[in-house]
């Protein structure tokens, strides 16, 4: 481990289990200096403040976050700090499993707060190549309801096409300032998706202009392998490809658990892994 160096990064972040098996957490253990923060300006502010070290922010997240980091990053940061980019571009994941062969969608709800950024627009062209009820939704538990009678509508009256439950929030051009600012700032590369693999265009890149503040041109850092794998036994391919559920995975809750997470989809507050734990636990709780 390189002295003087810190990471900061998100707290769901650091949990995550990385190609050797161990987290960052488990690196702090061992004595990396990590920092778990809310949002990039903390990180800015720890940089300022902790001039001793150079700082690397662990930039993971999609289009959602990406944009307040990028719009930090074209006024120039610290001397002292530095992103490691991992933001992803939701859209062509969406497409991707769509597109792919052996996914057997019969709709989809597509994620409100990201296309609230993106809009609907970048959709439209995996919509015309598959025409499958495809709904924005919001995340109240009357949106979901909404969504999925929208996409059982649109499939009984075999009328496909992109509807809009989160009117309050999303729109068909997105919020285009802060795209633009996204895009000013990173470029679109193929990006490693843990359990789908590559998908073209979907990882978000430092662009050249601001080398100087991207950590993987700094230290000359390999991009994450195309060689790849999951953890052994791991099913979160299948979990996120809709083809199988938690419970059968061989590591669920036993291996795997909401304290020793081995998987994303057991890692993030939104994965479906650790939903799933969860509400076991507070069925327990509550015996339900
Ligand atoms: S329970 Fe853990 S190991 Fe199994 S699929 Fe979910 S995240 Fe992966």
């Amino acid at each position: 481990m390189e002295e003087g160096l810190q990471i900061i990064t998100y707290g769901d972040v650091s949990r995550a289990k990385g190609l050797k098996g161990l987290s960052l957490e488990d690196a702090r253990a061992e004595g990396l200096r990590l920092r778990i923060v809310y949002s990039f300006q903390d990180a800015v502010r720890i940089a300022l403040r902790d001039k001793n070290v150079m700082n690397i922010f662990f930039a993971v997240g999609f289009d959602t976050t990406a944009p307040s980091t990028a719009y930090i990053l074209e006024k120039g940061l610290p001397d002292n700090l530095l992103i490691y980019s991992c933001y992803r571009y939701v859209p062509p994941s969406v497409g991707y499993l769509l597109l792919s062969d052996d996914i057997l969608f019969d709709g989809i709800i597509n994620p409100g707060h990201s296309s609230t950024v993106t809009g609907m627009k970048p959709y439209k062209k995996y919509f015309d190549y598959k025409p499958i009820p495809m709904v924005f939704s919001g995340f109240e538990p009357i949106d979901i309801l909404i969504s999925i009678y929208q996409v059982l509508k649109q499939l009984r009256d075999r009328s496909p096409r992109m509807y809009n439950e989160y009117t309050r929030s999303v729109t068909w051009e997105g919020n285009v300032k802060a795209m633009k600012t996204l895009f000013k700032v990173f470029n679109l590369d193929e990006g490693l998706w843990r359990g789908l693999g590559i998908i073209d265009d979907s990882a978000f890149e430092v662009r050249d202009k601001f080398r100087e503040y991207d950590a993987r041109f700094q230290y000359g850092l390999e991009k994450p392998s195309r060689s790849y794998s999951m953890p052994k036994g791991c099913r979160c391919a299948d979990i996120i490809k809709g083809k199988a559920t938690p419970t059968e995975c061989p590591l669920y809750l036993k291996a795997c658990s909401l304290e020793n997470p081995i998987g994303p989809c057991m890692v993030s507050v939104e994965g479906t892994c650790r939903i799933w734990a969860e509400h076991k636990i507070i069925g327990e709780i509550y015996g339900g």
